[in-house]
């Protein structure tokens, strides 16, 4: 099939090149020139595991191409996927500007029957604005689809290439076959395709980040109390995890979630509630704790250092919002910068992929290692904010050589309490009982 996917970002690369791949001919639209040149010199844009090669091979049998020109894009196209951003406005509700932009354009482009795919995140009766976008300029017959994509930045490729379901939102039979004749080759193993209308596939994907968002929350009370009580977050996890009816998923306290789904959709879902004259109490509850969680550490570290941080500095591995992207949206490692800054300390950071990013938005305020090790310099305390597998077993001889306190402040809970306090580290972690 020919298809276009509009929006080279984290989604719309990994669909296309997850379509070319099983051997459709994809087109790739992005208004940003820089990026449309490097993805057609054979130059990937984001870290994404697997996707390299995938997005290589695709580009040399000339089933992946990229474009800034949508008329061009879609020319011969029988499906356009629109993967475009749906940020957050300022009132919290997606900003379907993005998208609504693309459809009016296209409504001007069309010449012959096309599927318009609507892959990004957007609040119920999105389809409708869009199909009312394009009619607006345009006689031929075209249908548009919400099929809202759930894959996971870090495993992105895995996700798209056996999702654990596909959902699509139609009620056009034409566009139904389209859609599950393009899909038939990712579902073999039995996963479903299911079939909805358009306003239930778009809640769908709100109602999916926010129940996994409530999930977070939760564990993140559940640790709040655990340290109150003195109970052991990561027993109570194992507990209530291993009942089916929980699963053990998703369960991990932290220091809150980011990225750039998490937040923005609640936020959207909360938003569209208010809309109609719904409360979603849980919710609120939900971005509340949130808020509070990315700084879950900092009273521990003034503690630590008697409250005054002036002068201090600060190692902090991982900027990511999560391991294996360099994703870093509403990533919490941001918020602990901006707070040890505000207190007088100063920072030297380091993340294995997501450094040039921070760079870009953080510049010279901070120093960036090119070590995990040699961010360790000079530093009072070692912070974690990002679970990366380089970092779960490290050098602790390493670390205490180089650290000015042995003090190492973990979000992620890496390390066992018990090892830490043999190792003679002053180690604070999320829920967990301090050893004795
Ligand atoms: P992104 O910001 O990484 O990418 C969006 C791309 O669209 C950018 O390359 C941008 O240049 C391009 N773009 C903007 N305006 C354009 C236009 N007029 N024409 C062509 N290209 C244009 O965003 P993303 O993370 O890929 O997310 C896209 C959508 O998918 C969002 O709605 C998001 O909520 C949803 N989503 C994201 C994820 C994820 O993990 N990132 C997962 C599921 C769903």
């Amino acid at each position: 099939m020919k298809i276009t996917v509009v929006g080279t970002g984290y989604v719309g690369l990994v669909t296309g090149t997850c379509f070319a791949e099983t051997g459709n001919e994809v087109t790739c639209v992005d208004i940003d020139a820089n990026k449309v040149k490097k993805l057609s010199a054979g130059q990937i844009t984001i870290y994404e595991p697997g996707l390299e090669k995938l997005f290589e091979r695709n580009l040399k049998e000339e089933r992946l191409s990229f474009t800034t020109s949508l008329e061009e894009g879609i020319k011969d196209a029988e499906v356009i996927f629109l993967a475009l951003p749906t940020p957050p406005g300022e009132d919290g509700a997606a900003d379907l500007s993005f998208v609504l932009y693309v459809a009016d354009q296209l409504g001007k482009l069309l010449t012959d029957y096309k599927v318009i795919v609507d892959k990004s995140t957007v609040p119920v009766g999105t389809a409708e604005k869009v199909i009312a976008a394009i009619a607006k300029n345009c006689k031929t017959p075209f249908d548009v689809v919400s099929n809202p994509e759930f894959l996971r930045e870090g495993v992105a490729v895995d996700d798209f290439m056996k999702p654990d379901r596909v959902v699509i939102g139609t009620t056009s039979e034409r566009a139904r076959k389209v859609m599950g004749e393009l899909y038939a080759p990712f579902v073999r193993q039995g996963n479903p395709v299911l079939f909805m209308d358009e306003k239930s596939a778009e809640l769908t994907k709100y109602a999916a980040n926010s129940f996994l968002a409530t999930k977070i929350s939760f564990m993140n009370e559940i640790a709040i109390l655990c340290e109150r009580l003195g109970a052991d977050v990561d027993m109570v996890r194992r507990g209530i995890g291993s009942d089916d009816r929980i699963g053990k998923r998703f369960l991990f306290p932290g220091i809150g979630y980011g990225g750039s789904c998490f937040p923005k959709d609640v936020q959207a879902l909360v938003k569209s509630s208010e809309d109609a004259q719904y409360d979603f109490k849980i919710l609120n509850a939900v971005m509340d704790v949130n808020e509070k969680q990315k700084l879950f550490l900092l009273p521990k570290i003034k503690a630590y250092f008697k409250n005054n941080l002036k002068g201090k500095h600060f190692a902090l591995w991982g900027l990511a919002f999560k391991p294996n992207t360099d994703d870093i949206r509403e990533a919490p490692a941001l918020y602990i910068i901006d707070a040890l800054l505000a207190e007088g300390a100063t920072v030297s950071v380091f993340d294995p992929e997501a450094m040039g990013n921070v760079k870009q938005i953080v510049g010279d305020k901070i120093i960036y290692a090119e070590h995990q090790y040699t961010c360790l310099d000079n530093a009072d305390a070692l912070i974690i904010a990002t679970e990366w597998s380089v970092f779960r077993t490290p050098d602790f001889h390493k670390i205490s050589a180089t650290l000015k306190n042995q003090a190492i402040f973990d979000g992620r809970n890496l390390f066992e309490v018990q090892r830490m306090k043999e190792l003679g580290y002053h180690y604070e972690s999320v829920g967990r009982i301090p050893a004795i």
